[in-house]
């Protein structure tokens, strides 16, 4: 991505003045005005049957969106399905709903004959929306690059017949992007849509949705009900009054991605892992038979260069500690060190319980030193960015079944 400065955050403060939506919503709890629409307790509650812990949630059952609500989406009485799906800006490839979107991806191409004269009526639309996206570095970002790699990474996961309404760049917590968010969704929904909200455990739906309950003028208590949806344990809620008076807007449970490093995760190692400030890039200057460790939780070797060294800047929560070292070494980091110094996971004990400890290889090439070529991405955890000179071998080092995944590089 290209180096322009100060715009993505210009373009995305809200026009209006007043506090950040986080701050006004913590205010209002405090005054106890009962302004927040979807308190994370109730929706918690709601939905997972408990108090939100992220112990427990971890060890919930995972929703099944297809079940539950695919056959709802092509609606026999014509009302319009739109599908949010949701995706954090600091894990884009970990936290999109790829399932979901494949599902409305299929439904749009199996009646593409129909969309001469656009989309059919009764087909479900999606917009994407990348949450947190105070997360990222934004004053370097430029909105369009981030737009269009959001794009493109969407139709990465959910294959090209991904036909998107709209793309949204947002962060809830700052108040960026929710307005226009809103106004599309109301546009798009029509007088009788269904909304539907989508997305991974933590990527910050229900933070989300009360900004946009905030921005929709709804004041007063929540107005929640539990949504008729049969076959499903945990429960989807109709969120009353925010899209338009006859639209309605569902939320439903989060998502659990098996492939997401942080769905193995305790509650004490998510909070080293979850990434809260703007992140910050830890860059290294490495060569041939050295290796970077991101806590106990992954390790990049460079296995062969065609050019002396190459930069390989870490893109992850500022509170797992890093190691750099030589890959011979690397079995002993694992034996004495994994789980100690080097945490997540957080004792000697857990190391194992993380799973069996797999290599996955990168060919990556590139034509310069001060931009990133590849971002090799771990789902749950962040991302190495690789800027080279040359061509390189790379040796991915994480737990077995967490994805891995090289991309077009973002920063
Ligand atoms: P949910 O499980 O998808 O409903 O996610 P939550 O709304 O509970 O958010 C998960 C975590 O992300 C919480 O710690 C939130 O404070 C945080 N979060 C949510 N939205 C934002 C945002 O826009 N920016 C930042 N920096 N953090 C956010």
């Amino acid at each position: 991505a290209s180096l322009k400065s100060g715009q993505l955050r210009e373009g995305l403060e809200p026009s209006r003045g007043g506090e950040p939506a986080a701050a006004a919503a913590e205010t209002a709890e405090a005054k106890g005005e009962g302004k927040v629409l979807v308190c994370a307790r109730c929706h918690s509650l709601r939905h997972y049957g408990r108090v939100k812990h992220p112990d427990a949630e971890r060890l919930l059952p995972d929703f099944d969106f297809i079940a539950a609500v695919g056959p709802r989406l092509a609606s026999p009485s014509g009302a319009r399905s739109l599908v949010l799906l949701l995706a954090d800006a600091s894990d884009f490839d970990g936290s999109f709903p790829r399932a979901v979107a494949r599902l409305v991806a299929a439904a749009g191409e199996a009646h593409s004959a129909d969309w001469k004269h656009g989309a059919p009526a009764n087909l479900p639309r999606a917009l994407l929306v990348v949450t947190k996206l105070d997360l990222l570095p934004t004053p370097s970002l430029s909105p369009d690059d981030v737009h269009a790699w959001a794009h493109s990474r969407a139709r990465a996961g959910a294959g090209a017949d991904l036909r998107l309404a709209g793309v949204h760049l947002v962060s809830a917590a700052r108040g960026w992007g929710v307005r226009d968010l809103l106004d599309h969704v109301r546009e798009l929904a029509g007088a009788r849509g269904n909304v539907w909200a989508v997305g991974a455990r933590n990527v910050g739906k229900s933070t989300l949705l009360n900004a946009i309950a905030r921005c929709s003028g709804v004041v007063g208590r929540p107005t929640l009900t539990e949504a008729p949806v049969p076959g499903t344990t945990l429960d989807v809620i109709k969120v009353d009054g925010v899209v338009g008076a006859q639209a309605k807007l569902f939320d439903t449970p989060g998502l659990l991605h098996g492939h997401q490093l942080t769905s193995r995760l305790t509650s004490e190692e998510m909070k080293l892992v979850q990434v809260r400030k703007e992140m910050r890039p830890r860059t290294y200057r490495v060569k041939t038979g050295q290796s970077i460790h991101i806590g106990g939780l992954v390790r990049l070797d460079i296995e062969e260069l065609t050019v002396g060294s190459i930069y390989v800047t870490v893109w992850a929560s500022p509170l797992v500690p890093l190691h750099m070292g030589k890959t011979e070494n690397a079995e002993t980091m694992i034996k004495e060190h994994f789980g100690l110094q080097l945490q997540p996971p957080i004792g000697r004990g857990r190391v194992k319980e993380l799973g069996k400890w797999v290599r996955k290889e990168f060919k990556v090439s590139g034509n310069s030193w001060d931009t990133n070529s590849k971002d090799i991405a771990i789902a749950g955890l962040g991302w190495f960015g690789i800027g080279l000179k040359g061509e390189a071998v790379l040796g991915l080092w994480t737990y077995d079944g967490v994805d891995v995944v090289s991309r077009s590089s973002l920063v």
